[in-house]
């Protein structure tokens, strides 16, 4: 079996130095918070299946390619010729600010409904990885991943919910609400600090202040609330009473981007490996220091030999 099953949206992602209306010249590669987990957890070593739509088109044989190429398991992928791969755009405008575009709508990945999973959830793993990303792409996706939340509960796998809001996709107030049901099936609940009002936001009495959300999410039934604080490191509570905070590497930042989605696949990492807690925010701490340190969502991220790297001094050069 695998270790680890997820599934999203993965779209074509262009990336230009500067803006499209004069004509950039663009480097083409995919983008995907769960594509981006599956790519991070597959270099390290372990089993990963990544189980969304992509259109029967050239992004889609794009993003297939890329995640095989990458030791991803696609076997429960699905193509769509009736909708197109969703795409988007990053300009670097100016030195340091980074402009967005989406072409999503319609798109094939938001065609995704239960049935679809069927076959991978069958299949079974260790840890099912779910994005309020996927939540926010339409009903069928929010019931897909409602349906696969319930069975790996009632299987007994480890479920992680990373909330991942997207405001462009939804309100927070959506979100909430759409994500309340689910915190009974959810094992592991990460979030970066601004995003606990957001999930706790549904809740009849809303707690004010991180300590409060994180006592009401365990009080919820989630066993372990992981907190991202970018540049300051993370944070970890259980419903034991275990906490744990560990700082950030120190590291040169060239492209924030993707750095949640490389914590998350360094947190599930440790948790495959059967770390401590401690350790699982060191190891998801790395991952996330490879992606903002290096340029691309998931290109840069370490192998796991790989793992040891940072702590070489600035300007070493490995011979
Ligand atoms: P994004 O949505 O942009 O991928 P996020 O908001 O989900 O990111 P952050 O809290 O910004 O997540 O960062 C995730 C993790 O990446 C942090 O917990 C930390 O481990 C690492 N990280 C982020 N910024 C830095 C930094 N400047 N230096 C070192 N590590 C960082």
């Amino acid at each position: 079996a695998a270790d680890v099953l997820t599934f999203g949206e993965t779209m074509l992602a262009a990336q230009l130095p500067g803006p499209l209306a004069v004509g950039a010249e663009a480097r083409t590669t995919i983008a995907g918070a769960e594509s981006n987990v599956a790519i991070g957890l597959a270099r390290l070593g372990h089993r990963a299946v990544w189980a969304g739509l992509v259109g029967d088109d050239e992004p889609g044989r794009l993003i297939l390619r890329t995640l095989r190429g990458e030791g991803v398991d696609t076997s429960h992928a699905g193509v769509r010729p009736e909708a197109p791969t969703g795409g988007m755009l990053r300009e670097r405008r100016v030195a340091d600010l980074v402009r967005v575009h989406y072409w999503r709508r319609h798109s094939a990945a938001s065609l995704l409904a239960p049935p679809d999973l069927a076959p991978a959830l069958r299949a079974g793993a260790r840890v099912l990885h779910l994005t309020g990303i996927t939540c926010a792409l339409g009903t069928g996706p929010l019931e897909a991943v409602r349906d696969a939340a319930a069975h790996a509960h009632a299987h007994g796998w480890t479920v992680v919910l990373d909330v991942n809001h997207r405001h462009r996709l939804w309100t927070g107030e959506e979100a909430g609400r759409a994500l309340l049901p689910l915190l009974e099936h959810v094992t592991v609940l990460i979030a970066s600090d601004d995003e606990l009002p957001v999930v706790t936001g549904a809740f009849a009495e809303r707690p004010r202040g991180e300590e409060a959300a994180v006592d009401a999410l365990l009080a919820a039934g989630v066993r372990e609330v992981v907190v991202k604080r970018g540049g300051e490191g993370a944070a970890f509570r259980d419903g034991d009473g275990s906490r744990h905070t560990v700082p950030a590497l120190r590291v040169p930042v060239r492209d924030t981007v993707g750095a949640g989605d490389a914590f998350c696949a360094g947190y599930l990492s440790g948790l495959l490996d059967g770390l401590p807690p401690e350790r699982r925010l060191d190891r998801a701490n790395t991952l996330g220091a490879f992606a903002v340190a290096s340029d691309g969502d998931w290109e840069g991220l370490p192998r796991r030999d790989e793992l040891g790297l940072l702590a070489a001094a600035p300007g070493t050069t490995i011979r």
